[in-house]
């Protein structure tokens, strides 16, 4: 979107019923671009348009270079041998693993095989109630730090990290209920990428506070991360699939104290070289952080949810209340969005 501002006026739809959809997307979106001194309402009308005010090109912080052109190609085997689609090599492992449900134009094809190799997958046409979700697991290194905030208390950046990650078993997850019908195991080659990351690295001291045992502590930092997700998706208007998250709890309990390890939480580029993702994503650490924290505390499930902390079975049982607790000493009193915790 700010790419397109760059380029021309971004105006309100035609038409009614778009320009009630343009408004809530203004509401919405726009002041959050606006925060970072990029847009602004023209003066004289009803902020029904907009004008890139920043000096610098905004096309340029977004690479379209950096995709692989290594993709997936995507074979129907229904009736005779048809490519419907390909899919992007990192994505590839995660929604081409056999036993993978692969959506087009709303009709469900199972995966069969999956030729990494070939980087073919084969697929069938299926009729199916879920849909999967593949379980990664990722180690993220940091190879350079761009830029940083000073701790305050938990310190935020952005730079160059090398990711590690492998696709380890899938769930399956049932339409309109979202509850788990299934699993599998997975056994997929390792990838790896060198990409950009933001993340935050929450001092091992801060965590020792938390009134709450270690598992419990480490929950509520992987709760907190989860939903970090969910509000980075917002803020940075883009697909889940775009960006990948590497929770590393560091060691809370270890003896002597001076041997602890601080946690971080990356939120990365999920593709080699980075899209652009991190930079604007640390611009706005502030208000990822408190904007996380009123998703969490908004929230009316009782103990997390996939909108929140994560879903119920994955997280554990005090994760919710563990992420407020933790994200609360992380903004300090820094925040006005901050609202009375419940507990
Ligand atoms: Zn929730």
């Amino acid at each position: 979107m700010p790419a397109v501002g760059g380029a021309q006026r971004v105006r309100a739809p035609d038409g009614a019923a778009d320009r009630r959809a343009g408004a809530a997307f203004r509401v919405a979106a726009l002041p959050r671009v606006v925060v970072g001194d990029v847009l602004s309402g023209e003066a004289g009308d009803d902020h029904s348009r907009w004008a890139w005010t920043n000096e610098s090109y905004p096309a340029d912080a977004v690479s379209l270079r950096s995709v692989s052109s290594d993709n997936f190609v995507i074979v129907d085997t229904t009736h005779g041998t048809n490519v419907i689609g390909e899919t992007d090599f990192t994505s590839g492992p995660s929604t081409l693993h056999e036993k993978a449900i692969y959506i087009v134009e709303g009709q469900l094809f199972q995966v069969e095989k999956l030729d990494f190799d070939g980087r073919k997958a084969y697929v069938r046409r299926v009729d199916c109630d879920y849909y999967t979700d593949a379980i990664t697991y990722s180690k993220v290194t940091i190879l350079d730090t761009f830029e940083s905030t000073a701790p305050s208390p938990a310190l935020s950046a952005h730079g160059e990290v090398h990711v590690v990650s492998r696709v380890v078993g899938f769930k399956k997850i049932r339409f309109y209920t979202n509850e788990n019908v299934g699993s599998g195991d997975l056994d997929l080659p390792e990838q790896q990428m060198h990409t950009t990351s933001y993340w935050l690295t929450i001092p091992a001291a801060l965590v020792s506070q938390l009134p709450y045992a270690t598992d419990d502590r480490r929950d509520g930092i992987n709760g907190a991360a989860y939903a970090m997700r969910n509000v980075a998706q917002l803020l940075l208007m883009c697909d889940r699939q775009d960006i990948g998250l590497s929770v590393d709890t560091g060691s809370l309990s270890p003896k002597p104290e001076s041997d602890l390890v601080d946690p971080h939480i990356f939120i990365y580029d999920n593709y080699p070289g980075g899209i652009g993702f991190s930079a604007p994503l640390f611009r706005m650490e502030r208000m990822l952080l408190a904007q996380t924290f009123d998703l969490v505390n908004g929230c009316p499930c009782e103990i997390g949810c996939p909108s929140c902390v994560g879903p119920v079975g994955e997280t554990g049982p005090l994760a919710k209340r563990v992420a407020l607790d933790l994200l609360q000493r992380v903004l300090g009193s820094d925040s006005d969005a901050l609202e009375e915790a419940p507990f």
